[in-house]
């Protein structure tokens, strides 16, 4: 369980040394990222719905700070009865009333063949998925059906702002999917004017 010195450690990609080192970075960084006093309800009354892809950071994206939004994510940013769930207590316990869908380009979701992963899961674990697997045709499709289930829902407040974004990988931009329009130039994770997203 020893840690070596962080320095020159070509097989870093072992498992138990990586959480070493999960530990050890949180430590340096304990003071840096502590809330002590933050209000757990979020300050700006929103939830983002989003993809759980590595490259996308949620907050950097719409120009928010911890503690300002609910981030609920899973593959495909898909709206789930998990998602609803969720959703509920956010609403109900927690005071939010904007829901803000990112989906984004190149997902991982966008074309998954269902049928394949089915047949995949049966021959590896001999069962198939009970749940919906989710995948969209196209990005403009999953995320108008995402906000399609989100206006449906009977357990999501009518007075609820849902607001939906494709996040393009490459540029950093966000595209308002109902107006075409590229609404915020969050390249890099610079601060943008909260209007855009209201
Ligand atoms: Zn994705």
């Amino acid at each position: 369980m020893s840690t070596q010195d962080s320095g020159d450690q070509p097989e870093a990609a072992d498992s138990l040394s990586s959480v070493d080192e999960l530990i050890e970075h949180n430590r340096q960084v304990a003071d840096a990222v502590k809330t002590p006093g933050m209000a757990a309800a979020p300050s700006r009354h929103m939830a983002i719905v989003t993809c759980m892809d590595a490259r996308l950071d949620p907050l950097a994206e719409l120009g928010l700070d911890i503690g300002d939004a609910h981030v609920i994510r899973n593959a495909g940013g898909v709206v789930t009865d998990d998602v609803i769930r969720s959703l509920c207590i956010s609403q109900q316990k927690m005071g939010t009333r904007e829901i803000v869908v990112v989906h984004h380009t190149s997902c991982g979701m966008c074309g998954l063949d269902e049928a394949e992963l089915s047949d995949h899961l049966k021959r590896r674990f001999g069962e198939r998925p009970e749940w919906p697997i989710g995948a969209f045709a196209d990005d403009t499709t999953g995320l108008r059906d995402a906000i399609a289930e989100l206006e449906a829902s009977p357990l999501i407040e009518r007075d609820t702002a849902i607001f939906g974004f494709l996040y393009d990988i490459e540029s950093g931009l966000l595209t308002d999917v109902a107006l075409g329009e590229t609404v915020a130039a969050a390249t890099g994770g610079a601060n943008t004017d909260s209007s855009a997203v209201t």
